[in-house]
């Protein structure tokens, strides 16, 4: 078995035990036939001919957020924001952090280092752009920094992010780094350098590791079982969780697209529930976005104008 270099030095956590720990709420900004998962049926060229559902479901989400007085990231796609400026600049004015979630939505691994370099700096380019704002964090397509692809690490330092939230520490057909630490910290990139990694979660039920970090899990597995894995991480690892979900999973109206049972599995069950489920998830546990919680735990180099402002919604 190939041993796992991906090293994490543990920062301070707050000590007060009994306090509700803030945790990470993020959104990966792209529409319904961008997803891995569709990709075998969903070729590249096809995407300007699709009907975009991806403003009004982020738009959708924005109001959820905003009724719940709920903070996050939004990972972008630069696809989406090249055609979408005046979304970001929406979810910026309602407080969220923008963040980048790669141009085309390729999976790192089976890109060359100079296609993901060149594709990374034209989506950071075209998000800051957008917002007028210095972009610091990074999730890949379908978490594909993995064991393969762990140069990647050394390209998001290069183009100047400053975190990186893509490493999902489990086993699975199309990503994952088991044996990755869970914690929060740097991690080290091939060249020695390093870069701070908010990763991905898993629960541990009867010696299983489940994950229940978002996304098809959040919508797959009861409410019950994210709950109490999302609880387990914040009261006996003692760590903020990170949250992801797409806009496409509010969406229970969106085309279908013929692909294997598998792919139908993952992406389509549970699109009706999925709202009504987040709103409750919104109100059993306190967010925030990503940066602040890392600027909070002195995680984060550089000064960035500050995220940290007061919601500003009715
Ligand atoms: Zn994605």
């Amino acid at each position: 078995m190939v041993k796992c270099d991906v090293r994490y030095t543990e920062l301070t956590l707050p000590s007060e035990s009994d306090m509700p720990l803030v945790n990470a709420f993020t959104v990966d900004v792209e529409d319904y036939f961008h997803v891995a998962a569709l990709a075998s049926a969903v070729s590249r060229e096809s995407w300007p001919t699709r009907e975009s559902r991806v403003e009004r479901n982020t738009e959708r989400l924005l109001t959820l957020l905003a009724d719940k007085r709920v903070r996050g990231t939004f990972f972008v796609l630069g696809w989406v924001a090249e055609r979408c400026p005046a979304l970001l600049r929406q979810v910026v004015r309602e407080g969220h952090e923008i963040a980048c979630h790669g141009y085309s939505h390729q999976l790192i691994y089976r890109q060359s280092q100079d296609e993901f370099r060149e594709e990374t700096r034209r989506a950071k380019d075209i998000l800051e752009q957008a917002v007028g704002q210095p972009v610091l964090g990074y999730r890949a397509a379908s978490f594909s920094i993995t064991r393969e692809s762990l140069w990647a690490l050394d390209v998001l330092i290069d183009l100047g992010f400053e975190y990186d939230s893509s490493i999902f520490p489990i086993h699975h057909d199309r990503y994952g780094i088991p044996g990755a630490s869970p914690r929060i910290g740097p991690v080290s990139a091939p060249s020695g350098r390093t870069l701070v990694e908010f990763p991905m979660n898993a629960a541990s039920f009867l010696g299983l590791r489940v994950p229940v970090s978002g996304g098809g899990y959040f919508r797959i597995f009861p409410y019950s079982l994210i709950r109490a894995g999302l609880r387990q991480i914040n009261r006996r690892a003692g760590q903020p969780f990170m949250f992801y979900l797409h806009p496409w999973e509010l969406d229970p109206e969106q085309p279908r697209i013929r692909v294997g049972m598998l792919s139908r599995f993952r992406h389509y069950t549970n699109l009706h529930r999925c709202e009504r489920r987040l709103s409750t998830l919104l109100e059993d546990f306190s967010f925030a976005p990503a940066a602040e919680i890392l600027r909070e735990q002195g995680a984060l180099r550089g000064a960035m104008e500050s995220t940290s402002r007061k919601m500003n919604v009715a």
